[in-house]
C-alpha cells in the first residue's frame, strides 16, 4: 500500500519490452509461452537442469553461506528447509559459475548435532539462483529440530525449526508472531532481532517482504558509513535479476537472518513483492498486461527462489499456486490467502473513494471465485477450534477518521465488499465459530472485531482481525498517529490502533486466544528496546476483542 505514485509513467527495461514485443501484443498465459518470454527476457539458461555441470566445492573460495538458512511451512512429519549460495551477494551471478552445487544438510534434535536424525544431499541449480529447497520427510510431529548445511569445507549457521503436531493431536497451544512490510530503506529489522529471541512456534509474513523502489548507495534511512551499496540498487526491480538481487540485498541483514534461523516461516506475499498496488495482470502504471505479465513471472521466480515455500510454490512463468492450507493438530487451520494474483481491478481508479456500484458489484472479489470456493470448502471440512485467516490486506470496515468524510479505502476488503459478504456468510454456513483473520499492508497495528455488517454494530462479532504492523516501513511512525482519536470514534469495531514499528504475537489456546501487540520506538536508528504496547484477549465461542 503506498497512496502516493499512481499511473506514473514506468521506465520498464528495454528488454522487456522486447520480449513483450517478440510475443506480440496478446495477453499469454500458457506454460511454455511465459517460460520462453522469461528465459528470452532474462538471459535464464535454457538448458535442462541436468544440463549444468557439477561445480568442484574446492572452488568456492568465499563463505556461500552469506544469505543464512530459513525453514517453511512446517507439517506433522515433514520440515522444508533452504539456504541459497552466494559468495558475493550483491553480483549478479553471487560468484557462482552456471554450474550445479551438491549442498548437504544435516538435522538432529540438538544444537550440538550429537544426535543427528537425518542428513542429505540437495542440488542447487544454477536456474533457480543455487536456492536449495530441501525437503525432510518422515519426522517425529510436534519436535523442535536443529539443521545446518555444508558445501565443501564452508558449514552453514544453524538453524532452529519443527514439525507441527499429528492431525488428530489435541496439542492446547500455539505461538505465533504475526509479521509484514519491511522496507529496507526505511529503518533497520530491530523488531526482527527481537523476535528472534522470543519463543514461538511459527513466524507468519503477511507480505512486503521487501519493496520494489530504488535504494540509494547509502541504503536510505541506515546511511551506513561502512559499505556503499552497488548502483544495482539504485533503479526500480523489473527484470529477474533486479528481483534476485533485491532478495539477496534483504537476506544479508543480520536481523532477518537471526529471525529465518530461529523460528519456521510461514510466507504469503502482498503487492511490492512484484508492484505497488497490483491486481492480477493489472499494473500500478499504464503498462501492457503481456508486459507485466514478464515483470509479474520474474518477481514470482525470484520471490520462490528466496523463500522457505515446498515444491507446489514453484512458479510456472507469471503463475504460482501461493495460497495453500496448514494446520496444527485439531487446534488451528490456517488458510493462508493470496489476493493480489487473481484480484479484480481497485475500484474507482484505487484509492480512497466513496463506494458506487462498480466497487459495492458482486463481480468484484480479491482472492478470485475459485480462492473463494476453495476457502470456505475449507471451512466446510474444518475440524479445528481456531480458523485463522493469514492474508495481506485490511479486512474490517475502516470509516475514515474525519467525521463526513465517507471514502474507504479501495485497494482493501473495503473495495471489494461483495467478497468480504460471500466469504463470512460461509464462515457462519460452515459453523467457523473461532475465525481469526491476520493482515498486515498498512504500516500499523490494528485490532479488529469483524461484525457480520459492519454498518450496523449491533450484529453479531463473526471473528476478530489482527493487523500486524510493519517491521520498518514508515519509519519510526508515533504510538498515537494524527488520527487516532478520530479513527477509533469512527469505528467502534477498532478496538486497537498503534502507528508504530513492531510485530504481534498470537497464543493460540483452548479457552482463549491472547493477542500481544509489540513495538519499538524507533528504526531509524539501531537498537531500539522492544515494548508490549497493548494485550488482548478473545474467548473461545465469545469473539470480540477484550482488554487482557
Ligand atoms: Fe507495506
Ligand atoms: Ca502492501
Amino acid at each position: 500500500m503506498t497512496p502516493a505514485g499512481h499511473k506514473q509513467p514506468s521506465q520498464h527495461a528495454p528488454e522487456l519490452r522486447a520480449a513483450a514485443r517478440h510475443l506480440g501484443r496478446r495477453r499469454f498465459l500458457t506454460v511454455t509461452g511465459a517460460a520462453a518470454a522469461l528465459a528470452f527476457a532474462t538471459n535464464l539458461p535454457t538448458a535442462g537442469v541436468a544440463g549444468a555441470a557439477e561445480l568442484d566445492a574446492a572452488k568456492i573460495t568465499e563463505n556461500p553461506f552469506t544469505l543464512g538458512v530459513a525453514s517453511g511451512d512446517p507439517l506433522p512429519t515433514s520440515v522444508l528447509l533452504w539456504t541459497r549460495l552466494a559468495p558475493t551477494p550483491y553480483q549478479a551471478d553471487s560468484g557462482l559459475p552456471q554450474e550445479r552445487v551438491t549442498v548437504r544438510w544435516e538435522l538432529a534434535r540438538d544444537e550440538r548435532f550429537r544426535q543427528i536424525v537425518r542428513r542429505g544431499a540437495a542440488i542447487a541449480h544454477p536456474e533457480f539462483h543455487h536456492s536449495v529447497h530441501a525437503e525432510v520427510g518422515h519426522l517425529e510431529s510436534d519436535r523442535v529440530f536443529y539443521y545446518r548445511f555444508r558445501v565443501g569445507s564452508w558449514v552453514s549457521e544453524t538453524g532452529r525449526t519443527r514439525t507441527a503436531p499429528s492431525s488428530r493431536s489435541r496439542v492446547s497451544e500455539l505461538t505465533l508472531a504475526a509479521v509484514s512490510c519491511q522496507a529496507y530503506h526505511d529503518g533497520y529489522f530491530t523488531a526482527y532481532g527481537h523476535l528472534a529471541e522470543d519463543d514461538v512456534d511459527v513466524v507468519v509474513h503477511l507480505g512486503d517482504y521487501l519493496y520494489e523502489y530504488a535504494v540509494n548507495s547509502v541504503g536510505g534511512v541506515r546511511n551506513y558509513t561502512d559499505q556503499v551499496l552497488p548502483d544495482v540498487f539504485n533503479r526500480e526491480t523489473i527484470t529477474l535479476e533486479d528481483y534476485r538481487l533485491r532478495y539477496a540485498l534483504y537476506k544479508t541483514d543480520p536481523d532477518l537472518r537471526a529471525v529465518h534461523a530461529a523460528h519456521p516461516f510461514v510466507v504469503t506475499w502482498d503487492d511490492h513483492e512484484t508492484e505497488n498496488n497490483y491486481a492480477d495482470d493489472i499494473p500500478e502504471n499504464d503498462v501492457p498486461p503481456e508486459e507485466f505479465l514478464l515483470r509479474r513471472a520474474a518477481a514470482y521466480r525470484a520471490y520462490w527462489e528466496n523463500q522457505p515455500l515446498r515444491l507446489p510454490q514453484r512458479p510456472e512463468g507469471p503463475d504460482m499456486q501461493l495460497y495453500r492450507r496448514l494446520t496444527w493438530g485439531r487446534l488451528a487451520q490456517f488458510d493462508i490467502l493470496d489476493t493480489r494474483q487473481y484480484r479484480t481491478n481497485q475500484a474507482n481508479g484505487d484509492g480512497w473513494k466513496t463506494p458506487t456500484p462498480e466497487s459495492e458489484a458482486e463481480s468484484q472479489t480479491l482472492p478470485g471465485t475459485e480462492q473463494e470456493r476453495w476457502l470456505i470448502d475449507g471451512w466446510k471440512q474444518s475440524n479445528a477450534l481456531w480458523n485463522v485467516v493469514p492474508q495481506q490486506v485490511v479486512f474490517a470496515r475502516r470509516n475514515h477518521a474525519t467525521a463526513g468524510n465517507t471514502t474507504l479505502s479501495m485497494d482493501s476488503w473495503d473495495g471489494y465488499p461483495a467478497s468480504r459478504r460471500r466469504l463470512l456468510a460461509g464462515a457462519e454456513a460452515a459453523g467457523v465459530d473461532n475465525l481469526m483473520v491476520l493482515t498486515g499492508d498498512v504500516h500499523v497495528s490494528y485490532g479488529f472485531d469483524i461484525k457480520r455488517d459492519f454498518a450496523d454494530q449491533g450484529s453479531r462479532t463473526l471473528g476478530t482481525e489482527i493487523v500486524a504492523t510493519s517491521i520498518s516501513s514508515g519509519r519510526d511512525g508515533a504510538a498515537r498517529p494524527a488520527n487516532w482519536a478520530g479513527y477509533l470514534a469512527a469505528n467502534p469495531h477498532m478496538k486497537h490502533y498503534n502507528g508504530q514499528r513492531g510485530y504481534t504475537t498470537v497464543a493460540l489456546g483452548r479457552d482463549s486466544a491472547r493477542v500481544d501487540f509489540k513495538t519499538v520506538a524507533a528504526v531509524t536508528t539501531p537498537g531500539a528496546a522492544i515494548t508490549t504496547a497493548a494485550s488482548f484477549v478473545t474467548e473461545v465461542g465469545d469473539q470480540g476483542l477484550k482488554p487482557a
